[in-house]
């Protein structure tokens, strides 16, 4: 049998996103910008796209969503530019970002900071979320911008964008949320929410790769940083992906409407799966169920690396990930479980299972006997867990 839990590092594209995207390629393949009929060819599903993008995350007509390569495009940019905007022209001199953003953000922070800017990492507590209120305490007259993952790709902790956006508001600070892991897993709303910039990338929500978005309100306009064309009123230069946005539409109005789905039956799937791990002994979740996307579980099994379990799961047909899927090629401990202060040894134990609405039951108890099995192996061939008591007491053995 063969099982994918690894939804937060990418998706299926739904077979209807690419029946719609399927025209694109072949039939119709003007430039959108050419001044003959093959170009005209494609504008009414662009129109038709980008209306059903506007409407997912319930952007107004005058705010502007910018197409892009990527989510890791969108953050760059965001940075970028107001590294570019307010800290080289010395109007301010600090951010503000969580120490568990995606490397997009926490590379690109790091990289404007050997550049002159300050950057506050703010800290997650023990369950592995963000308070509202770090961000007050860290907002000076110099802060130029705050940006706060909506969602963990991680644990699925749900961060405070709605106080953290109000707290921005009030200090006249920007406020940019990458909602890459959220859309489709928790109702999104820039009209609701103070958000000023917001990054998502449809290939986390059954989509096609390659394709990402970076929504601006109207009048917080960015920089741009690709120069060169006209495209996307002169924000974002480069031939548009014709196809990439179609199926982004037609992905982002599908996850809009299974949201209900995801909420309900995949949560209760998922809950239904962690009470079933954490039968297991000397097993831990970070962050409570109610505080996280109904479809992440990040779990550690005490005693067993998370590659060696990896290699168990994969070798039985099943698709996990042991964190970020950027990271997952090195050795490294998972950085939140690092972040939460969990001890060396349990930081290096963390698997993460990421369903999505295309997951069954039966794939799942699949899962959990080879889980059991891997368990039982991996700990009689485990150094670490051989002097590590039965029933360990302490927990996820917090340092801090
Ligand atoms: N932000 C978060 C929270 C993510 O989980 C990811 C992908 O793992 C990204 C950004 C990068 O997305 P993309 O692959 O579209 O660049």
């Amino acid at each position: 049998m063969k099982v994918y839990l690894d939804n937060n590092a990418t998706t299926m594209v739904d077979p209807s996103v690419k029946a719609e995207m399927d025209p694109f390629f072949v039939e119709k393949y003007g430039n959108p910008n050419s001044l003959h009929a093959f170009a005209g060819e494609t504008h009414p599903a662009i129109k038709t796209a980008m209306e059903k993008i506007y409407a997912g995350i319930q952007a107004d007509r005058k705010d502007s969503v910018v197409i892009t390569s990527c989510a890791t495009e969108s953050n760059n940019w965001v940075l970028k530019s107001i590294y570019f905007e307010y800290i080289l022209t010395g109007r301010k001199n600090h951010i503000i970002i969580s120490e568990v953003e995606h490397p997009s953000i926490i590379a690109t922070a790091k990289f404007i900071e050997s550049m002159g800017c300050k950057v506050t990492y703010l800290p997650i507590n023990a369950e592995g979320l963000i308070e509202a209120q770090s961000v007050r305490d860290n907002i000076t007259s110099k802060t130029a911008l705050v940006s706060v993952m909506w969602a963990n790709n991680e644990t699925g902790a749900i961060f405070p964008v709605e106080e953290i956006g109000e707290i921005c508001r009030e200090h006249n600070v920007l406020f940019h949320t990458d909602a890459v892991q959220a859309i489709g897993k928790v109702p999104i709303s820039v009209q609701q929410f103070n958000v000023d910039y917001l990054t998502f990338s449809a290939h986390k929500f059954h989509g096609p790769k390659g394709v990402g978005a970076l929504f601006m309100k109207k009048g917080k306009e960015l920089m741009p940083l690709f120069h060169g064309g006209s495209q996307m009123g002169g924000l974002r230069s480069g031939t548009l992906n014709v196809a990439g946005i179609i199926g982004m539409g037609k992905a982002i109005e599908q996850a809009i409407d299974a949201l209900d789905f995801e909420m309900s039956e995949i949560r209760e799937m998922r809950d239904d799966f962690e009470d079933e791990l954490l039968k297991i002994e000397d097993t831990f979740v970070v962050t409570p169920r109610n505080r996280r996307t109904p479809n992440t579980i990040l779990i550690s099994f005490r005693g067993i690396e998370g590659e060696s379990m990896l290699w168990d799961l994969n070798r039985s047909g099943i698709g996990a990930s042991t964190g970020s899927a950027c990271a997952s090629e090195d050795l490294e401990a998972n950085s939140v479980m690092e972040a939460i202060g969990a001890d060396e040894d349990l930081a290096h134990t963390a698997i993460r299972f990421s369903l999505s609405r295309y997951t069954t039951q039966e794939e799942l108890d699949y899962t959990l006997e080879v889980v059991k099995k891997a368990v039982k192996r991996l700990r009689e061939i485990s150094s670490s867990y051989a002097y590590t008591p039965k029933g360990h007491e302490s927990g996820l053995g917090l340092s801090h």
